[in-house]
């Protein structure tokens, strides 16, 4: 059982990782992948340090499109190619979409897409598609797919250019806060015991017999060096996870590809707020989303080969390539100045040395186990992180050769905020006197742990951070109590969002955010 109130402060977990004993396992990378496999392996009982050099999420896994899908991209390859085991990825991947919005129902959400077609021919074409999605989706499906008129599709989504319009595909998928997300797999975990550290990175793997027996951890904030001892090292460092293995073994031959998605967030007025767009064809042969998300309106991707950089940026080519790409769907101008927020992340994609392109490299993932025993985890997708780290720490526990090691129970463990979550909470907390923007957003961030923000609030951490968001003090002082949350990035960044969602509302708010966290690090009377 989860301990629901456990202060979760940075010190508290540096101290934990100091201890002779080993670890049943150590886990490098507190991205979704890591989070997962903390939480898959502490729920079985086993004990699990996790060790993530910036912040949780920090990576690709708050960089994403934020759709948890089985992805109708991937959908169209398996049609084409009839590939079996690509059919397999799309109906495994909307099951997950339906365990992931019952685990953590604040979080996640089923949302409406439509597809608009511009062209009779397209119609079957996409229809199909579509019906094949929810056939796959068996009783996992959140929605029938159906046939709108052009008037109808235009109802749904106003914004859309009504010149040749012929009508439009309405289907659905879920979504979710990718970031939040991350915290709160992480968060479940360590409530369960395991050891969480923060903005500490491995700098070194050690071997005993042969075998990978633990690590060297620096302390990112004072540089000190913890020697942790493991019977198992799972290496979920995403688009570094070569360079990991490299420290395992120098000779190690490269297992990933990245490419580089950008994002770019423009304000509400470009979406309804309840549904969004499926844009079929790119000038690449790609789909481009268009999505309602935290009250803006979010649009991407693109996929370019790329080199592992930390913070990789989104450049003025990717970002015109998207505006583009709008501008032909819209009856609404859009511009450069339009642009609130540009992001971009890294794929980490399994490399297949058949593929052209990037966009033919399988999603699916890999567990590779070293012969020095080291297992990594690599490729895959959000939507299927909690398979990823079952398959896993099955790896690791017969690589290690732990006993009586029960199976995985993730699918039915609801996350931090889930447990006595009341999709009607936010009127309680409207009731207590929080803006009714402010108590809708506390509600779906935290779920039922909301009130605890609101009593935040009331002792006077209530005023906003940015004008014309959601976001309040309390969060801040939540976030660095009982979110794991060191800097003002930390928050946001990947608690708030706000960094994501308008970049100069974020440089604004940051003064505020470090002068509350300075105050938080005081010494309570
Ligand atoms: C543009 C884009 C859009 C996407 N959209 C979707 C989507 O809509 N739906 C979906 O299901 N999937 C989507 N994905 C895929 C999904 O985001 C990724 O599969 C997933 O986030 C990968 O998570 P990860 O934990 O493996 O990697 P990461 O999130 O990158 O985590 C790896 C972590 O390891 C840490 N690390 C590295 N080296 C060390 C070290 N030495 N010590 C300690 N820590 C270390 C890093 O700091 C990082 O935080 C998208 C991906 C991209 C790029």
């Amino acid at each position: 059982m989860s301990t629901p109130h456990a202060t979760q402060v940075r010190g508290d977990h540096r101290a934990a990782l100091e201890r002779s004993e080993p670890f049943d396992l150590l886990v490098v990378g507190g991205g979704a992948t890591g989070a997962g496999v903390a939480l898959d392996a502490v729920s079985r009982g086993l004990s699990v340090a996790l060790i993530e050099r910036d912040d949780l999420s920090s990576g690709t896994s708050s960089r994403s499109t934020k759709l948890i899908h089985g992805g109708v991209r991937y959908l169209e390859k398996a049609v084409k190619t009839l590939d079996r085991s690509q059919f397999a990825l799309v109906r495994d991947a909307l099951h997950e979409r339906s365990v992931l919005i019952r685990n953590a129902p604040h979080l996640c959400h089923p949302l409406p897409l439509v597809t608009p077609l511009y062209s009779r021919l397209q119609v079957p074409y996409v229809l199909i598609g579509l019906k094949l999605y929810d056939v796959l989706a068996g009783r996992s499906n959140l929605g029938p797919s159906r046939f709108v008129n052009a008037a109808e599709a235009k109802r749904r989504f106003p914004q859309l250019k009504a010149e040749g319009l012929r009508g439009g595909v309405v289907y659905y998928d879920g979504q979710f806060d990718d970031a939040r997300m991350n915290v709160a797999i992480a968060l479940s975990a360590a409530e369960r015991g395991a050891v969480v550290l923060t903005h500490a990175e491995v700098t070194a793997l050690h071997r005993d017999g042969g075998r990978v027996a633990g690590a060297s951890v620096t302390d990112r904030v004072d540089g000190s060096v913890v020697e942790v001892a493991a019977r198992a090292v799972v290496n979920a460092a995403g688009p570094y996870v070569d360079g990991i293995r490299r420290l395992d073994d120098a000779s190690a031959e490269p297992m990933l590809t990245a490419s580089s998605g950008v994002h770019i967030v423009l304000d509400r007025r470009f979406a309804p707020p309840d549904t969004g767009l499926l844009i079929p064809e790119t000038d690449d042969g790609r789909v481009l989303f268009l999505l309602p998300w935290l009250g803006s309106t979010l649009v991407g991707t693109t996929d370019q080969p790329a080199g592992v950089v930390d913070d990789p940026q989104a450049t003025d080519a990717e970002i015109d390539y998207i505006l583009r790409h709008v501008a032909r769907y819209f009856d609404l101008p859009v511009g450069r100045d339009d642009v609130k927020a540009a992001w971009s992340g890294l794929r980490p994609l399994v490399t297949d040395p058949k593929a052209a392109d990037t966009a033919g490299v399988s999603r699916d993932h890999v567990v590779h186990v070293a012969d020095s025993g080291l297992v990594t985890v690599a490729g895959g997708k959000w939507t299927t992180y909690r398979r990823m780290a079952a398959d896993t720490v099955a790896a690791a526990i017969t690589s290690a050769g732990l006993r009586d090691v029960p199976p995985s129970a993730t699918v039915d463990l609801r996350l931090v905020g889930a447990e006595r979550f009341d999709p009607n909470g936010a009127a309680a907390l409207q009731a207590r006197g929080l803006a009714a923007d402010v108590a809708r957003h506390l509600h779906h961030a935290y779920g039922d742990r909301a009130g605890m923000v609101a009593d935040l609030a009331e002792s006077g951490l209530g005023e906003r951070l940015a004008a014309g968001h959601p976001f309040i003090e309390a969060e801040v002082a939540y976030a660095q109590r009982f979110e794991l949350a060191l800097s003002a990035r930390d928050v946001l960044d990947r608690r708030l969002r706000l960094g994501f969602l308008d970049a100069a509302a974020a440089r604004a708010a940051a003064p505020r955010v470090e002068a509350l966290l300075a105050e938080g690090m005081r010494p309570r009377a």
